[in-house]
């Protein structure tokens, strides 16, 4: 619907600077367009609450992204994290909600550290610790472990290395003592198994 709405606005757009009458169309649409992209935030917020105690976020880097296709660029543009984010932060406080960097949450594997520069298919393989995963799952796993331990972000080469407060502590010992039960259970990773929700 959301969609529908912005392609009819696209193209009553190219046509609003010659004539009032397709202005006036515009402000009708956009109207229409923010109130359902609104709706959409809302229902996103609320979904996130229900899944999560603490909420960690991505850190939306949108002037880094606009740089692809045309379709992902409006992609970007109308899924609006930021608004996102300030209705969980008005809900549940600003302790509450965590930006994390993203980068190269997909990249490592979440057990053991390892870099794999195969960005390819759904199942992430490590060739150091032997894990086999659902990639997405594996990214999340890494962000949970962002929000749980905090990161530091250092340079080295022109690259950006994120690197886990672990405090000297076991990472592999770590993710098989928590991650992995809940892997075995069928359940996705939350928060919500430490949260008062
Ligand atoms: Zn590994």
């Amino acid at each position: 619907m959301h969609t529908s709405s912005f392609e009819k606005r696209r193209s009553v757009q190219r046509k609003a600077s010659k004539s009032k009458k397709a202005g006036r169309v515009l402000a009708k649409y956009s109207n229409r367009e923010r109130n359902r992209a609104r709706r959409h935030q809302l229902e996103i917020a609320r979904v996130i609450q229900s899944l999560c105690g603490p909420v960690g976020l991505e850190e939306l880097k949108k002037q880094g992204m606009f740089t692809r296709s045309r379709i992902w660029n409006r992609r970007i543009s109308r899924s609006d994290w930021r608004s996102i984010t300030r209705i969980l932060v008005g809900r549940l406080g600003e302790a509450r909600v965590v930006e994390l960097d993203p980068y190269g949450s997909s990249s490592y594997c979440s057990r053991c550290g390892w870099e794999n520069k195969d960005l390819n298919g759904a199942v992430f393989e490590c060739k150091e610790c032997g894990l086999r995963i659902n990639r997405q799952l594996n990214a999340a796993i890494n962000l949970y472990m962002r929000m749980s331990f905090g990161y530091t972000e250092k340079w080295g080469g022109g690259r950006k290395r994120v690197q886990l407060r672990m405090e000297g502590a076991s990472r592999v010992a770590w993710w098989d003592r928590v991650v992995l039960p809940s892997l075995l259970g069928g359940c996705v990773l939350t928060g919500g198994a430490e949260g008062d929700q």
